[in-house]
């Protein structure tokens, strides 16, 4: 009999509808939380797995010795290398391919490589047009890593954050 008196006191005095409206009152004034991107970005981790890249050294000298560690630790066979030995009796790769259609983002690539090679940038924003983009060559990759190198190296650096 209480419940049911409940229930239509409930219904007719709209308690339910005038406690939405208390909640929705209470949040209009409140600093909003809503990031309006792309033109606001939220802060990326030093750690965050993006777009790969290729790094070289500072005298231009690509870093990547052909070990293919990151070939055989790459849990999604994402990645495809080829390589010779050059003049100078060093081994470079001919061929450095990843499928991002495969690749999980893992970084078990970037934590395998001896050499700070093949690393992750912070780049998430990037889309493919065209069937076979999908497909980072080793060109794109040092690309990429010139283009990056700075940003790259400050999230390497022994004072960069969350190392
Ligand atoms: S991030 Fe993981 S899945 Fe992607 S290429 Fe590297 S090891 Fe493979
Ligand atoms: S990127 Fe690093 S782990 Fe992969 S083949 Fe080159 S040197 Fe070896």
């Amino acid at each position: 009999m209480f419940a049911k008196i409940h229930y239509y006191l409930k219904s007719f005095l709209f308690l339910e509808l005038l406690k939405g409206m208390s909640v929705t009152g209470r949040y209009f004034f409140r600093r909003k939380v809503t990031v309006q991107y792309p033109e606001e970005k939220t802060p990326i981790s030093p750690r965050f797995r993006g777009l790969h890249a290729l790094r070289r050294y500072a005298n231009g000298e690509e870093r990547c010795i052909a070990c293919k560690l990151c070939e055989a630790v790459c849990p999604a066979l994402a990645i495809t290398i080829e390589s010779e030995q050059r003049e100078d009796g060093t081994r470079r790769t001919t061929r450095y391919d990843i499928d991002l259609f495969k690749c999980i983002y893992c970084g078990f690539c970037e934590e395998a490589c001896p050499v700070d090679s093949i690393v992750e940038t912070n780049i998430f924003e990037y889309h493919f047009e065209n069937r076979g983009e999908n497909i980072m060559t080793k060109e794109k990759l040092l690309e990429i890593g010139d283009r990056y190198e700075a940003q790259l190296a400050a999230d390497r650096s022994a004072d960069a954050p969350y190392r």
